[in-house]
């Protein structure tokens, strides 16, 4: 384990933090779990800590694709960028989410 990479706290598997198309890596690309722990992206400044399993996906007018993450502990919901490397078999698998 090193500061470049997190160990995903659902499925366990090792995780390097940069990746293509996203600067701040906020979920996991395997199981797309992300966590709660930031109120502005990237700040780390939320206490809760809970796991945020991905409920969804919705398109922006755009087109971009956009993972919708509720977490398990609070409720929040948050929608996430998909990363360059993000696990493309499990966001098909995802509901689209007309709105939330
Ligand atoms: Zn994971
Ligand atoms: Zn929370």
């Amino acid at each position: 384990m090193n500061k470049n990479s997190f160990e995903c706290e659902n499925c366990g598997k090792e995780v390097p933090k940069a990746s293509f198309g996203t600067r701040n890596r906020n979920h996991c690309p395997y199981c797309l779990y992300s966590l709660h722990v930031d109120i502005k992206p990237g700040d780390r400044g939320s206490k809760c800590g809970g796991k945020m399993p991905p409920v969804g996906k919705m398109y922006k007018p755009d087109g971009e694709e956009v993972l919708v993450h509720k977490c398990g502990k609070c409720g929040l919901t948050r929608k996430n960028r998909v990363a360059g490397d993000d696990s493309y078999e499990e966001v098909a698998k995802l509901p689209i989410l007309e709105y939330f």
